[in-house]
C-alpha cells in the first residue's frame, strides 16, 4: 500500500483521535526511519521516547524472536522467569525493591495512585499545572491541562493541581487527607518545562514531614533520557513511588509501577491486577533493551551526544530572534520559539527529519540513542534552513 491508501483506510476504519502526520513507517533501523514510499527520515522523537535504544535493536529483536518462540502469554496465575528477571533487573538499576508490572504510562500511575491510596489509608493527590499523566479518565483529571478533560466530565474525585516549581502552593494544599504528590521531575509534552534550581528537593522534604507519599512520573524521562537512568538522580531526589513506560520494553509495550518494599508491600493478593502485566514476551523485551543500554554504555552517549546537540541549539538561539530559550537534560531537550512551531515540524519533516513541536511553541527533541554527530549535524543544519527563512 501507498500512503494514500493507507490514509484512505485509517479515515474510514480506524477512530479519528489522532492528529497524525501523512507519513506511513514501514521499517526503522537505529536512528533511522523509513516511510512506505521509500523515504528514509532521522528520527530525533525515537517514538516519543520509546526507542531509547534505537530501532529494532538487534538484542531487543533476538530476544522478542526467541521467547516468541517459547511462550507468549501466561495470566499472572502463574510464576515466569522473565517477570522475576526483569523485577530483580529494575531493582538493581533504581532506588525502588518492588515493581507492579502493565502495560502502558496511564496504567502505571492509575497502579501508582491505587497504591499510594492502600499505603496510606488517605484519598487526595496533589499534581501540577501544566503536567501530563496519561489518557484514562483518573489520569486526564490528574493531568493539569484542561483540553484533555473537556467533555469527558464527569471526572474522578480527589485531585487538586498547583503550580509546578510552586513549593509554597504544594504546602498550603496538604491536608490530613492527602495520600501523595504526583510529579514529572521534567515536564515532557508540557513542553519539556525543568524544575527550578532545589525545587524537587524541597518537595522531598516537604512530603517526608508531612508523611505524603512523593510519586514521580519517569514515563517519558525513565531509561536513560536524560543521561541519568531515571531523572530522580539527576536531582539526587529519592521518591517513594516511580512509574515507568514508554522506554522500558525498548519498543514492546509495558509499563511498571516501581516502589520501596514498605510501599509495595501494602498491595496485597487481589488489590490490584493486569492480564497481560508482566507477560513473558514483554518482560523479556524489557530485560533485553535495558541490559543494552547497560552494556553499550548508552548513558554516556546521551550525555555526550545530548551535550552537542544542545550545543548546537544554543547556537541556533543565538543566531535566530523567533527562538527564546533552550532547555532539557541529555536527549530530552526543547527548543521554545516565539512562533507556533507545528509548521517548522513539517518542513523538517519535508527535508528527513522527525521533531515533534509541543505546548504549540516547543520543538522537542528525543532522539534514540544511537544516534551519531553526523545525524546530528544533518538534524541541525535541517532545522537552521527552516529558521533562517522564517527570521
Ligand atoms: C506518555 C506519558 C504518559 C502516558 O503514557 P501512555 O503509555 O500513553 O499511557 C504518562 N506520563 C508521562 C510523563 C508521559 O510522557
Amino acid at each position: 500500500m501507498n500512503t494514500e491508501e493507507i490514509m484512505n483506510l485509517d479515515k474510514k476504519y480506524v477512530m479519528q483521535t489522532y492528529g497524525r502526520y501523512p507519513l506511513a513507517l514501514k521499517e526503522g533501523k537505529g536512528a533511522l526511519v523509513t516511510d512506505v514510499e521509500g523515504k528514509v527520515y532521522i528520527d530525533c522523537f525515537a517514538g516519543i521516547a520509546v526507542n531509547n535504544v534505537g530501532h529494532c535493536h538487534p538484542k531487543v529483536v533476538e530476544a522478542i524472536c526467541n521467547q516468541s518462540k517459547k511462550l507468549i502469554h501466561t495470566s499472572n496465575l502463574y510464576y515466569t522467569e522473565p517477570q522475576v528477571e526483569l523485577a530483580k533487573l529494575l531493582a538493581d538499576i533504581s532506588v525502588h525493591e518492588k515493581s507492579f508490572f502493565c502495560n502502558s504510562g496511564a496504567e502505571a500511575n492509575e497502579g501508582a495512585i491505587k497504591l499510594a491510596r492502600k499505603f496510606t489509608g488517605k484519598g487526595e493527590i496533589i499534581a501540577m499545572e501544566n503536567s501530563f499523566h496519561g489518557r484514562t479518565l483518573a489520569m486526564i483529571t490528574a493531568t493539569g491541562q484542561h483540553k484533555y478533560k473537556k467533555g469527558f466530565e464527569p471526572l474522578p474525585e480527589g485531585f487538586k493541581h498547583v503550580n509546578y516549581g510552586d513549593i509554597d502552593a504544594v504546602a498550603e494544599n496538604i491536608t490530613d487527607n492527602t495520600a501523595a504528590v504526583l510529579v514529572e521531575p521534567i515536564q515532557g509534552e508540557g513542553g519539556v518545562i525543568v524544575p527550578p534550581e532545589g525545587y524537587l528537593e524541597d518537595l522531598k522534604k516537604l512530603c517526608q514531614q508531612e508523611d505524603v507519599l512523593l510519586i514521580f512520573d519517569e514515563v517519558q524521562t525513565g531509561f536513560g533520557r536524560t543521561g541519568e537512568m531515571f531523572a530522580s538522580q539527576l536531582f539526587g531526589v529519592t521518591p517513594d513511588i516511580t512509574t515507568v513506560a514508554k522506554a522500558l520494553g525498548g519498543g514492546f509495550p509495558i509499563g511498571a509501577v516501581l516502589a520501596n518494599e514498605e510501599v509495595g508491600n501494602a498491595f496485597e493478593p487481589g488489590n490490584h491486577a493486569a492480564t497481560f502485566g508482566g507477560n513473558p514476551l514483554a518482560c523479556t523485551a524489557a530485560i533485553a533493551a535495558i541490559n543494552a543500554l547497560v552494556n553499550e554504555s548508552m548513558l554516556i552517549k546521551v550525555k555526550e551526544i545530548g551535550g552537542y546537540l544542545k550545543y548546537k541549539l544554543e547556537e541556533q538561539a543565538k543566531l535566530y530572534g523567533i527562538v527564546e530559550e533552550i532547555r532539557g537534560f541529555g536527549m530530552m531537550l526543547g527548543m521554545e520559539l516565539s512562533i507556533n512551531c507545528s509548521e517548522i515540524a513539517a518542513e523538517a519533516r519535508e527535508q528527513g527529519v522527525l521533531i515533534n513541536c509541543t505546548a504549540d511553541r516547543v520543538l522537542r527533541f528525543l532522539p534514540p540513542f544511537v544516534i551519531d554527530k553526523g545525524q546530528i549535524d544533518t538534524v541541525t543544519c535541517v532545522l537552521e534552513s527552516i529558521l533562517q527563512k522564517l527570521s
